[in-house]
Formats: C-alpha cells, structure tokens, sequence
C-alpha cells in the first residue's frame, strides 16, 4: 500500500470531491490500515467479497457497491451498502427498491451511462434511461434515491477522448437534473475518474473518484 500517495491524491482533490478507495482484491490488513489513516469510503465490485469484508470491518466504513451488480445478489448488500454506483437496467433498480424496503431502507443509487468506446463496459444510453425514468412505475419506487451518475473512460493513452467522454457524462448529468430531478437536491454526483484518469475527470467536474491501484499498488 502507497500511503504517501494517497495523502497527495487526497491533496489534489476540491473539496466537493470525495474518493471512493476501491480495494477488490485487497486484504482486509489493508483496508484496516487505511481505514486508520481516515479514510471511510471503500469500492468493491464483488457480492460475495464486499458483504464477507462488511461483517468483518468496522462498522463506520461507508461501503460502495462499483461494478456490475446482478439482480440476484442485491439482497446480499442491501442492509449495509451506502451507494450503489452502476445501476444499468429498470429491472435492477426495481429489485433494489424491493430489497431496500425490506431493509426498511432509502439506498442511494447512480445511474451508469456507457461513454466508453469499448463496448465490454455497461451502461444506459440516454434514450434507453429516458424511457426507464419515464415508465410510471419507476415514481413508485420509494425505497431508492437517485442521487445522480456514474461513467467508466475508455482505457486509452488519448487524453483528449477521456476529456470529451466526461464532458459527455457531464452533459447528461445536466441533462437529466434539468429534465428529471430539478426540484431533487439530492440529484448531485457524477461518480467518474480512476487511477489513470482522474485529474481529467476533476477538471471536467466529477464529485466522487474511484481510486485502487494508486492507493493500493496494482492488482
Ligand atoms: C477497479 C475499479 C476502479 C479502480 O480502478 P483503478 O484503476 O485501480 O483506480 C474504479 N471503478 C470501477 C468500477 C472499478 O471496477
């Protein structure tokens, strides 16, 4: 672990920044000791690992569900997780309200939007999220709070296509608080920049960044 490194990230970001600490595949040593430098936000993509490092932790650490969450394993987290970042169907956030309520919870959630070239990565495209937000039962879900939206660059050298695929995130962020969630104060992140990209997603507007290898070493 780079405990210098995270110290001069931390120092680089304004303060409606925060950094998620993405430890996948990191010991549960490593996020204790973290954890003791102050910081509180950790990403997992992982059902299984993320709910196995919750009970295992201390309970003051806000957990952040990052990858692609299947619907069948949303019960798993759905008592702890403090935000989802990459929700990507109707069919997914209607199973989140469903498990949040049995929770008796309001889970945060962001909606992910695919601005990458590569086609691996998921996603709405605007339309394909129009029509969610626009289904009627969508206003009934009142277990979840859409907090705002998530996007991955594409892995590319080119900082000039990582610039324009944040702008366009930004552009459907303003898009969707304008259109959708005017009036909805809590409609106000934009989840994007990694290790490789984050300066650029800072510059370009992102108020949470999802940091792993720089602070944790490569995986
Ligand atoms: C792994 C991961 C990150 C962190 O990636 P690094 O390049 O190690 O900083 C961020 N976001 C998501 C969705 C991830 O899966």
């Amino acid at each position: 672990m780079n405990i210098e490194r995270y110290f001069s990230i931390l120092e680089t970001l304004p303060k409606n920044v925060r950094l998620v600490a993405v430890s996948k595949g990191k010991s549960i040593e490593d996020i204790n000791a973290l954890y003791e430098q102050g910081q509180q936000i950790f990403g997992e993509n992982r059902v299984q690992e993320i709910t196995k490092k919750y009970e295992l932790l201390p309970k003051e650490i806000k957990w952040h569900f990052v990858g692609h969450l299947q619907s069948n394993k949303v019960k798993y987290i759905a008592p702890f997780i403090d935000l989802i970042h990459a929700v990507d169907s109707f069919s997914l956030l209607k199973e989140i309200n469903k498990q949040a309520l049995k929770s008796n919870r309001i889970i945060p959630c962001l909606l992910q939007f695919h601005i990458a070239q590569e086609d691996t990565k998921y996603g709405f495209d605007y339309k394909s999220c129009e029509t969610m937000l626009q289904n009627p039962s969508f206003k009934t879900f009142k277990n979840i709070e859409i907090q705002g939206v998530m996007g991955m660059g594409t892995f590319t050298e080119n900082t000039v296509q990582t610039h324009q695929e944040f702008q366009t995130l930004v552009s459907i962020f303003k898009k969707l608080k304008s259109t959708y969630f005017a009036d909805d104060a809590s409609f106000k992140e934009i989840s994007m920049g990694m290790t490789d990209d984050y300066l650029i997603a800072i510059e370009e507007g992102s108020t949470i960044v999802r940091i792993g290898s720089a602070i944790f070493g490569s995986r």
